[in-house]
């Protein structure tokens, strides 16, 4: 992957993709002292792109540490990148950590570096499976407690237990891992949030000790605008076996139906597959810009 055609924006220049490197002593790869996001662009515009910024400075200030560029200069950043990669769509990962200059635990100095990188992630999962469902598996570890992590954080850290609880399932052939919480409630899936349907009516875990998505977010708002019922509660591993259907949501993994967790089986039926249409034709900016159109009414 280091090895790419292309350039990283890193610390306020393009530099040639394989050149974009850190030290080994870097605080952020031994103390995890690092925050991402994950982005998409579609035909050529980041989806809420803001909100992703936003959130990447709240995750970097709960891991006391500031990023060195405004919001706005973040996602000017973003914008240039991909134009410069000439993209339309793609991924987009900005990536905050702390530097080099001290190592130890306590490392107040170290310089705070940015990088983002823009590359082609077409989907997350199989596209084929994707229809139909995918499987996951139910994780060993648990979401933390909100006392032993800062669990709002889209930090690098809080990814350890996701990616152990992703090979596990992977190795025993399912596409990804259900998680639950330090109280044994559900939870997410390693990168993505969760919604369940029954009688009609969505259900999703209230996000108190994970990530509340953007893509969460969205799915919530399509919901309402269709009228559909939607209850955001503590949902416990029994009632897994009551749920009709489920999907999982995220930048990276969009709506993806779910099959099976576990000895737990669901049919996609019509609220998923219509939320999953609601949601591809959301994230797709309309062919004319409004600047355009106000151009094309002024001319
Ligand atoms: N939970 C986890 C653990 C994630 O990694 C992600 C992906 N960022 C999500 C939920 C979904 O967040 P979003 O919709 O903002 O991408």
């Amino acid at each position: 992957f280091d090895q790419r055609d292309g350039v990283i924006w890193y610390d306020g220049e393009m530099v040639p993709w394989s050149e974009a490197n850190v030290h080994v002593l870097t605080h952020g790869l031994h103390y995890a002292s690092a925050v991402f996001e994950g982005e998409r662009a579609y035909g050529g515009k980041i989806f809420k792109l803001d909100e992703h910024t936003r959130r990447l400075h709240e995750s970097a200030r709960l891991l006391d540490f500031e990023i060195p560029y405004s919001v706005e200069e973040i996602n000017a950043a973003c914008n240039a990148l991909l134009r410069e990669q000439g993209f339309e769509d793609a991924y987009v990962r900005p990536i905050a950590w702390r530097g080099s200059e001290m190592m130890g635990v306590s490392a107040q100095q170290n310089k705070i570096h940015l990088a983002i990188a823009v590359w082609d992630w077409p989907s997350y999962f199989d596209p084929a499976q994707r229809l139909k469902g995918i499987r996951l598996d139910i994780a060993e570890y648990r979401r933390p407690d909100p006392r032993t992590a800062p669990c709002k954080s889209k930090a690098a850290g809080l990814y350890m237990i996701c990616t152990i609880s992703k090979h596990a399932a992977e190795k025993k052939g399912y596409a990804d891992a259900l998680m639950f919480d330090w109280r044994g409630y559900v939870a997410e899936a390693t990168g993505a949030n969760i919604f369940f349907v029954k009688d009609g009516v969505l259900h999703t875990p209230t996000p108190d000790c994970f990530l509340d998505g953007i893509t969460r977010r969205t799915v919530i708002e399509l919901a309402q605008r269709r009228g559909y019922e939607l209850v955001e509660r503590h949902i416990k591993p029994e009632e897994l076996d009551d749920f009709e259907q489920c999907f999982i949501c995220g930048t990276a993994a969009e709506v993806t139906p779910v099959s099976e967790i576990g000895p737990h089986s669901f049919t996609p039926g019509e609220i998923t597959l219509t939320l999953m249409n609601d949601y591809t034709k959301e994230v797709r900016p309309a062919k004319a810009e409004p600047q355009k159109q106000m151009a094309a009414a002024i001319s």
